[in-house]
């Protein structure tokens, strides 16, 4: 059984010291419990937040030092002393990053036969689950709204985008090169998409919203919206869904205090700024999010794209990628065959 352990908290960007890969026995299940097998390992932005001492409010703990990193996964059972499980049975759970895990059962979701079963992970998961919540609950975008959201191919952005699109909004995404910008404009349907990496990056975001913005779906943070508040419509919304630029950050930006300008604008804008942590959602939101996902993506009309690693060995330097943009698409680890 090999697992990946926080090996020491980063300071900064994580590296790969600050993780070990170690071999220790296949554990046994208990009266009651079933061990998994992980076939699919879900890498994900909140990961960096579970490496740091203090823990981000949304978690009960963050990750003990010498303890497998946690993480989404879906699993096979192999063994199982629980009676709603039987072995060979697929399932959505949080094994981490590991080869083997325990479970009392309590956090599984059957899976049954999927086509893809890695897109519980992704576009018919947690991120793209995030996406319907965020955008369409707190956005409201309306039919020729201007709707942005950065990190525009990634796991949340790129559906938050085509769910606009379906929903009569102009959508102009941002990303990092052109090679993820000309995918989000020819594959996955936006209006536009600018490169954040451009030295004009504020001016060609302007220029791509002449009539301002009503909907940011806050991804990302930092540098990003600094150029998207000076174009946030009167009654604009703002779903605060993450703020990835800040995630490595220990300390504060220097330079001048500028919270005065976003005060000014949240209040001469009226603008709805709401953050939103989708564990609170699934109780009431998670069916109806699957139904109509479910549709989009047989009908056509979303489109996913899996950026997939092979080797549970590799999932460290593919976290450190992610968190630096070198995923494109929905990062998963592909620990073993199906
Ligand atoms: P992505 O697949 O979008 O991958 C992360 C992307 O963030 C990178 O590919 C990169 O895209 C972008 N990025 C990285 N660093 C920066 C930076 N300094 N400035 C701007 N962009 C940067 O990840 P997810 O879709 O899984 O997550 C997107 C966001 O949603 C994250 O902030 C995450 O924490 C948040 N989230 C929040 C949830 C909630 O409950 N509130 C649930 C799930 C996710 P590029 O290089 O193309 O710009």
């Amino acid at each position: 059984n090999r697992r990946i352990v926080l090996a020491a908290r980063p300071r900064g960007l994580p590296t790969p010291e600050n993780f070990r890969l170690e071999e220790t026995a296949v554990p046994t299940p208990g009266e009651g419990q079933v061990l998994l097998r992980t076939l699919h390992l879900s890498l994900d932005p909140y990961m960096r937040q579970l490496m740091d001492e203090v823990p981000p409010l949304y978690a009960p703990s963050s990750v003990p030092v010498g303890e497998a990193m946690p993480g989404g996964t879906v699993s096979r059972v192999v063994d199982s002393r629980n009676a709603q499980f039987s072995p060979g049975d697929l399932v959505l759970g949080n094994a981490g990053w590991q080869d083997y895990a325990l479970s009392d059962g309590q956090d599984l979701m059957p899976l049954g036969r999927m086509a893809q079963p890695s897109l519980a992970l992704g576009g018919l998961g947690m991120p793209a689950f995030t996406a319907h919540v965020g955008l369409l609950d707190i956005g409201e975008p309306k039919p020729g709204e201007t709707v942005v959201v950065a990190a525009a191919t990634g796991a949340v952005g790129s559906v938050v985008g085509q769910i606009a699109r379906l929903k009569g909004a102009r959508v102009v995404g941002i990303a990092g090169g052109a090679d993820k910008c000309r995918h989000a404009v020819e594959v996955l349907g936006f209006d536009a998409c600018i490169d954040r990496h451009d030295p004009a990056f504020a001016a060609r975001l302007a220029a791509a919203c002449p009539e301002g913005i009503d909907v940011y779906f806050e991804n990302v943070g930092g540098e990003v919206f600094d150029a998207v508040l000076p174009l946030l419509n009167i009654g604009a919304r703002v779903p605060v869904c993450g703020h990835i630029a800040d995630y490595n950050s220990e300390t504060l930006p220097t330079g001048p205090n500028r919270l005065p300008l976003l005060t000014a604008a949240l209040l001469q804008k009226r603008i709805r700024m709401q953050g939103f942590v989708i564990l609170d959602h699934y109780g009431e939101r998670f069916d109806a999010f699957r139904r109509e996902m479910d549709e989009w993506v047989e009908a056509g009309k979303i489109t996913l794209r899996e950026d997939r690693i092979d080797g549970l060995e590799n999932a460290p330097d593919a976290f450190i990628g992610l968190l630096q943009g070198r995923n494109f698409g929905k990062r998963v680890v592909r620990v073993a065959e199906a």
